[in-house]
């Protein structure tokens, strides 16, 4: 573990509090960035997504654990971890991190969603005794259907809004849509202050945008010196999948949509076949849903990720071809024009 541990409890109001006066942004993280099998550059897929205090795990191919603990990420501060199918390079690196999260006497919850089966498949590790996780609370959410709104519990409810939607696989998949929640609108303070609100309880009152009882017995309501809502940036993860509706409505106006490639354009009908997209249809998904950034990954060993992502570029103008431990930062627009923006981050 490569950071201090936050305690087991840190309660909602904790959190809110926490919340409120941590940056408003996110980091991607790609641990793992290849598709069937690891190479000595790309580990099995999974990507980490990074708010200030809490992170969530999407995919937790083989070597997961030991990617995240490269990138300096505490698992004491994972909240969930959500995986799109169980095919075994997004799945194989579960039961260990599960062990782990046991072995360190984790009594904080941890959500694992997946689609429907993983519940019995980890049950039947922990029969055998392959999963070690001792007292730890798993809360398992299995999807189905079209798939949803996910509940996480309070504290980690409080951090993120996670989002699932049925994609186009071989097998039952899920892409998700992290997102920090939207906060109020900058406060207008001079504006507050001349219509008489005091300085303290009150104005910090209104800052979170409430109806508030003046001294002098007015009621004045919050939201009206509040600038526009500050919406959160989101994050869209689309594996594995062949080009379909659903990667756009889940990537549609997100500030970073991770999309699979597993192929050149050239091999598209290969792709199909198998279940996956290439780099170019990829691109075609982000432009549709006027994602941010385009962000390839899931590249199979044949293929140069560069060469993929550079086909992609000729459709998508912003496109970054996924490298482990190659973080973005992502920020959403501010309320007045402006795009988002996703940096690169070595
Ligand atoms: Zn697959």
């Amino acid at each position: 573990m490569s950071e201090s541990p936050e305690g087991p409890s840190g309660g909602a109001t904790e959190a809110q509090a926490r919340m409120r006066t941590s940056s408003f942004r996110l980091r991607v993280v790609p641990l793992g960035t290849s598709a069937g099998r690891p190479t000595l550059a790309r580990g099995a897929s999974a990507l980490a997504v990074v708010a200030e205090g809490a992170w969530v795990l999407c995919d937790c191919g083989e070597g997961a654990q030991v990617a995240a603990l490269r990138a300096g990420l505490s698992f004491s501060r994972l909240d969930a971890v959500l995986i799109t199918h169980l095919h075994g390079d997004h799945f194989n690196g579960l039961p260990g991190l599960l062990g782990t999260l046991g072995l360190e006497g984790r009594e904080r919850p941890l959500t694992v969603a997946g689609p429907r089966g993983i519940a019995s498949l980890l049950e039947a590790l922990a029969r055998a005794g392959s999963l070690g996780i001792g007292g730890l609370p798993l809360l398992i959410v299995e999807l189905e259907g079209e798939g949803g709104r996910l509940e996480l519990p309070a504290d980690a409810a409080i951090s993120f809004g996670v989002e699932s939607r049925a994609l186009t696989h071989r097998v039952p998949t899920f892409g998700y849509r992290v997102s920090l929640r939207d906060r109020p609108g900058t406060l207008d303070v001079e504006a507050a202050l001349a219509a008489g609100v005091p300085r303290g309880p009150l104005l910090a009152e209104v800052k979170e945008g409430r109806t508030v009882m003046l001294p002098d017995g007015r009621r004045l309501e919050g939201s009206k010196f509040l600038g526009p809502v500050r919406r959160g940036p989101s994050v869209a993860y689309a594996l594995d999948t062949t080009p379909c509706r659903a990667a756009v409505e889940l990537g549609r106006g997100a500030d970073v949509l991770v999309h699979e490639s597993t192929y050149e354009h050239a091999r598209a009908e290969l792709a199909h076949a198998r279940g996956h997209s290439t780099g170019v249809e990829a691109a075609r998904i982000a432009l549709e849903a006027s994602a941010g950034t385009l962000l390839l990954t899931h590249f199979s060993p044949s293929v140069d990720g560069e060469r993929v992502a550079d086909e992609a570029r000729s459709i998508h103008g912003r496109v970054v071809a996924a490298a482990d431990q190659q973080g973005l930062e992502v920020t959403a627009p501010d309320p007045a024009p402006a795009a988002s923006s996703a940096e690169l981050r070595p």
